[in-house]
């Protein structure tokens, strides 16, 4: 299910005081870009994803594809759930940077401008990695 859709049908539902807090503390307090409302895609490119749920919050990683400019997110992979009866933020923020962590170990340098890319936007060219912008210059489809 596309996630702005199953945002726009979760946001119909208030969060929890709990839950609002910890998603305002990781709106306002992380050093990476954050987009969404109910679910947090968190760096540019997304380095990991914060789901809030009923009463609790999951940490999911991304499985990103492009299609033209708009990001498409194909079957994230589940980190961890912290409940907001049994969790606290402390372990949220933890597992965050964890999935951050783990996320960041899967980026490849580009061969040709060495640069840092997560798998998805990456190519090979001549059986080395390359990414997508510098594939543009070259008219290489992948
Ligand atoms: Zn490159």
């Amino acid at each position: 299910m596309p996630s702005k859709l199953l945002d726009a049908l979760l946001l119909a539902m208030p969060l929890s005081p709990t839950l609002e807090s910890w998603r305002q503390h990781l709106l306002s307090h992380l050093n990476y870009p954050v987009q969404g409302a109910q679910s947090l895609f968190i760096g540019d490119p997304v380095l990991v994803i914060v789901s809030f749920q009923l009463d609790r919050a999951e940490v999911l990683l991304p499985a990103v594809e492009w299609r033209h400019h708009d990001m498409q997110t194909t079957k994230p992979s589940s980190q961890g759930v912290v409940d907001e009866h049994s969790g606290s933020l402390e372990q949220l923020l933890a597992l965050v940077e964890e999935s951050i962590a783990l996320r960041q170990k899967s980026f490849h340098e580009c061969s040709h401008c060495g640069q840092r890319y997560p798998p998805e936007e990456l190519g090979s060219l001549m059986g080395e990695p390359i990414c997508r912008n510098c594939l543009k210059g070259r008219r290489v489809l992948f």
